[in-house]
């Protein structure tokens, strides 16, 4: 563990709704409590958005669509003032890095060369992309002619988790904003920090005002009052399964809005006998433990081939005992708390959970230290497949193991949960990667790497992972309507 004196608190100088250009307080006038995780102490108090202010978000980025500049300028206009917001956010890594850092528990140093510099690509990859929106032309039949033309899909609500608070928030925004769309973003509440300091420096970079509505508050509430609202048309989510079916409801029961959901996985990282045991050992270990295994491709199965099995074992243990748990903001720290006592809890049931069923903890297994929400990195083998630990998504440092003998009960394994976001695959042989790669079902395989995220490669999931894919140029569709306009060609000469 790390020594307390490390923690610095960042200044926190944005703390209300932003509506319409303006930072405002809630209607009903409530905050809330964002928590340091290294501590449990409050940091700052929140302006707590509900039904109210919602509306007026809402109403604001619609007179924003309907009226405003944004969905008018050229896309190369859009584009521009995109990217004087990339700018801005690379003057300020620093600050913005230690914002999430104190907000979620996230290693400030990752911040800094992860986090900021890839939710600033993912913004100039959209800014690039703002003025490449091709409709098609049409050889309708008969004396017509056709073509599609893309228009922006409208008011959109977006409705983000904690664990990558920066980088969700821009993976949603930028091909929505590229599109010429508006947006009401509810940051989660665990992590609302950086998400009003984005709209800050919206606001410097030029985007007009209402384009960008941030209304942190919690999910029964604000994000219930996005999702029902009759006048967003359409919503993009990440979180958990349970709640994306009651965004899917939600917008049944009201204007049958778009929904777009990524929900989570339980992702396989399967290692084969031809692999260099240290390299998967090194990756395995990054799967699990990077952000403290609060990552929805988080590869949280190992299945190991039986010829390296033990070797693997061994060493695996040995790397998890060296990732160093403790302040997010001391630069030899591997490993930070848990985002909130809550998820704390949640991932120290998990783990008696695995002790119960029979699994074999073989490393950590508990809580690291005795103040803020540290867990020791954890290893279980002998895992079943039918373990809660094997199905379930932990959202913590929670490895588990298993032994497999062929490559046909690699795939079936890996395939056994209803989750399909991500898989890893490690091996130097071709054919065995090539047929991995493609009976696996999941949104995204890596093979021989794992992590390696690219705004080009369209992300999403299979099965109860959800459906709608963020990142590339797919995404932009889902912030997009498609017109097909016919026009009678009275005279053609053919
Ligand atoms: P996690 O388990 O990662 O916290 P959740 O699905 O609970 O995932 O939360 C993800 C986001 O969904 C957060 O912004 C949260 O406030 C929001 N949320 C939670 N419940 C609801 C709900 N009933 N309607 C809309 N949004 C919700």
């Amino acid at each position: 563990m790390g020594s307390n004196e490390m923690v610095v608190v960042p200044e926190i100088k944005h703390t209300k709704l932003f509506i319409n250009g303006e930072f405002v307080d809630a209607a009903s006038g409530k905050t809330f409590e964002t928590r340091d995780p290294r501590t449990g102490d409050v940091l700052a108090h929140i302006a707590e958005a509900d039904k109210a202010d919602v509306d007026l978000a809402v109403n604001a980025a619609r007179e924003a669509f309907e009226h405003g500049k944004w969905p008018r300028m050229s896309g190369y206009e859009r584009g521009r003032a995109m990217h004087k917001l990339a700018d801005l956010m690379e003057q300020h890594t620093e600050e913005l890095a230690a914002l999430d850092g104190a907000d979620a528990g996230k290693l400030l140093l990752l911040g800094k060369i992860i986090d900021i510099p890839a939710a600033v690509q993912m913004l100039r990859y959209y800014a690039g992309a703002a003025d490449k929106i091709h409709g098609d032309s049409l050889r309708v039949s008969g004396k017509y002619q056709g073509y599609t033309l893309k228009e922006p899909i409208g008011v959109v609500g977006i409705i983000i988790p904690w664990n990558f608070p920066s980088l969700m928030f821009f993976l949603k925004i930028s091909p929505a904003l590229a599109a010429g769309c508006t947006v009401v973003v509810k940051p989660a509440e665990q992590t609302p920090l950086s998400a009003l300091y984005y709209a800050h420096l919206a606001k410097l970079a030029g985007i007009p005002d209402g384009v960008i509505n941030v209304v942190p508050g919690f999910g029964p509430t604000a994000g219930a009052a996005i999702a029902s609202h009759m006048d967003v048309d359409s919503v993009a989510f990440t979180g958990s399964g349970e709640v994306g079916r009651l965004i899917m409801e939600a917008s049944a029961r009201s204007n049958l809005k778009t929904v777009s959901l990524e929900l989570g996985g339980k992702s396989p990282l399967i290692i084969f006998d031809d692999a260099d045991v240290d390299m998967a050992v090194e990756l395995s270990r990054l799967a699990i433990f990077f952000n403290k295994g609060e990552v929805c491709v988080a590869g949280s199965r190992v299945y190991v081939q039986e010829g390296i099995y033990d070797e693997f074992v061994k060493k695996a243990v040995v790397a998890a005992q060296n990732w160093k748990v403790g302040d997010p903001f001391d630069v030899a720290t591997n490993m930070g708390p848990q985002v909130d006592k809550e998820q704390f809890e949640r991932v120290l049931r998990y783990i008696e959970h695995g002790k119960s069923e029979g699994a074999t903890l073989l490393t950590g297994g508990k809580r690291a230290g005795d103040k803020g929400y540290y867990i020791e990195p954890t290893i279980f083998a002998d895992v079943k497949e039918d373990m809660k630990i094997a199905q379930d998504e932990i959202f913590g440092p929670v490895m588990s193991l298993m032994k497999f003998k062929t490559v046909d009960e690699a795939i079936e394994k890996a395939n056994c949960t209803k989750y399909g976001l991500a898989a890893g695959i490690i091996t130097k042989n071709l054919d065995i990667a090539n047929k991995v790669s493609r009976s696996v079902r999941a949104g995204t395989v890596w093979v021989n790497c794992y992590f390696a995220f690219d705004p080009e490669a369209p992300f999403g999931g299979y099965k109860m992972s959800g459906f709608g894919r963020d990142q590339g140029m797919m995404a932009m569709d889902k912030y997009m309507q498609v017109k097909s306009v016919i026009t009678a060609v009275p005279d053609s000469p053919w």
